[in-house]
This record gives C-alpha cells, sequence and structure tokens, in this order.
C-alpha cells in the first residue's frame, strides 16, 4: 500500500481538531493492515510445515522411498498433520463466523457431567500417553441450558491444554460447581503455568507464550480466544489463575438459563 503520512497540523479551531482525528484514523488503519498481513503471513507460515510433511510422506510412499513395512507408520504421521491442518482451518472458520457475528447458537438442557465425563473420555489416550492423572469432582447430573456442542469445544479445549502443558506424570483436576443462578466449571493443572505479564494476553486472538515452547502442538493461539468468544455468547465469564511452574486453573461460570 501507498505510504500516508500525517497531514501537518498547525490550527487550533475546528480544522485543527479534524486534522488530528483524520491523523488518528490513519494511524488505525495503518495498524489493522499491519495485522492484516501479519495474520496472513503467520497462518502461511502455520500451513507450511505439516504440508510440506504431508507432501514429503506421500512422495515418499509412491516412490517406494519408504518401504512397504515401515507404510503404517508415515500414515499414521499423515494422519496427525491432517488432524492438525482441520484443527486450524476449523478454529480460523469459528473466529471469522464469531467476528461477523455469526456464529449461532442453539441453545438445549443437557448434563454437564455427563459432557466433561465424555471430553475426558475422548482425551484419555493422550492423557495416559502422558501417564497424567484426572480427578474429577463433581455430581453425577447437573443440568444446564446452554448450546452443547460449543460447549463440549469450550471443556475439551480446555482439558486439551492441561494436559499439554502439564509435564507427564502431572495431575488435572476438574470440577463443577452448582449455584442457584450459576454453574462453573473448574480445570486445573499442575503444569508449566503462565507468567503474570502473560497472563491479560492469553484470551487474544493468535497470543501464544513462548512462541516456540509449543511449536507443532496444539493450534495458532486461537482455542482460548474463541472459548472466551462462546462464553461472552452465553453471557457466562471465564478467569484464568496461574503461576509459573505451579499451574494453571481455568473457571468457566455460565448461568443456568
Ligand atoms: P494454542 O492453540 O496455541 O494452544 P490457546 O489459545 O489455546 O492457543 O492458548 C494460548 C496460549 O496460552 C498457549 O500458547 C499456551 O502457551 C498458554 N496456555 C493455555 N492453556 C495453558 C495451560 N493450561 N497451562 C499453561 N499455558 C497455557
Amino acid at each position: 500500500g501507498k505510504e500516508v503520512t500525517d497531514i501537518p497540523m498547525t490550527r487550533k479551531d475546528e480544522i485543527g481538531v479534524l486534522v488530528q482525528s483524520f491523523n488518528e484514523m490513519k494511524q488505525q488503519l495503518q495498524k489493522t493492515e499491519k495485522m492484516r498481513k501479519e495474520l496472513i503471513a503467520g497462518v502461511s507460515h502455520e500451513l507450511r510445515a505439516p504440508l510440506a510433511a504431508i507432501r514429503g510422506f506421500v512422495l515418499g510412499i509412491l516412490d517406494g522411498v519408504i518401504p512397504s513395512n515401515q507404510q503404517e507408520k508415515y500414515l499414521t504421521v499423515i494422519l496427525k498433520e491432517t488432524e492438525h491442518l482441520t484443527r486450524i482451518t476449523d478454529d480460523l472458520l469459528d473466529l471469522a463466523k464469531l467476528e461477523a457475528g455469526n456464529l449461532p447458537i442453539n441453545k438445549t438442557v443437557f448434563n454437564v457431567s455427563s459432557l466433561v465425563n465424555e471430553v475426558i473420555t475422548i482425551l484419555s489416550k493422550h492423557r495416559v500417553d502422558k501417564g497424567i492423572t484426572i480427578k474429577t469432582v463433581y455430581e453425577a447430573e447437573i443440568l444446564l441450558l446452554a448450546d452443547k456442542a460449543r460447549i463440549k469445544q469450550v471443556i475439551l479445549n480446555l482439558v486439551e491444554n492441561a494436559i499439554r502443558y502439564t509435564n507427564p506424570g502431572g495431575n488435572i483436576s476438574i470440577s463443577i460447581r452448582e449455584l442457584s443462578s450459576t454453574i462453573s466449571i473448574s480445570i486445573s493443572d499442575s503444569g508449566i503455568g503462565i507468567n503474570v505479564e502473560e497472563l491479560p494476553y492469553i484470551f487474544d486472538k493468535f497470543y501464544r507464550v513462548e512462541k516456540s515452547r509449543n511449536h507443532a502442538s496444539g493450534g495458532i493461539g486461537l482455542g482460548l480466544a474463541i472459548i472466551k468468544n462462546i462464553v461472552d455468547l452465553h453471557r457466562g465469564r471465564i478467569v484464568v489463575e496461574s503461576e509459573r511452574n505451579i499451574g494453571s486453573t481455568f473457571t468457566v461460570t455460565l448461568p443456568k438459563e
């Protein structure tokens, strides 16, 4: 784009005020343009690595460089990489819908306790592989009126993060508390934690703590931004408490109806 320089401001009257707001608008536009460019560069970068891996292994199999008794191993890697790409594109799509005010919320009554159990089952392989223990503290039936698929996404993402950012052998505790008009779901981990200075930013889109530490795992820093939006759409709240090398607790509080 063409660089536009500030209009020099010499007057103190209405024209001067106008000049000042034009200059501010211009700065805002340049900032948005810079963010847009960074977004495209960042997303392209995140898509390249899995695509290069998939391409390489497929070529290896087609060319016969990878012997048939090794193919299953490489096909498993290809599957993992496509799942990673699916997660990134799903996240981008959700974010685009949220920002356009286009994410429909379909509320039904469901049992949150069963939903949490379901999420734990979905993630059990990942958890067992890391030797992580999950302790659950909740009644067998706690009813909630909300968008079941979206709340599942919220819990899945938080428990996934808890497993991902906890060292092998660690502990996770999930509790659900029912009050007169709200339900709170807390996910605590004995993981690596988040520095106090970083805490205010972790719900920002594309924000990732120490970008390198979780390379090739997780998404592209959209998970928590999407969760926060979903919780907001339910008029709920999400808070985090964390201490570096001690662990993190994410608590989602939702109105019962
Ligand atoms: P990502 O898709 O990169 O995991 P998220 O939006 O889910 O992005 O999380 C943003 C960042 O917050 C992550 O990169 C990670 O560094 C940090 N984070 C999220 N959950 C936890 C947790 N339970 N413990 C420590 N760090 C966390």
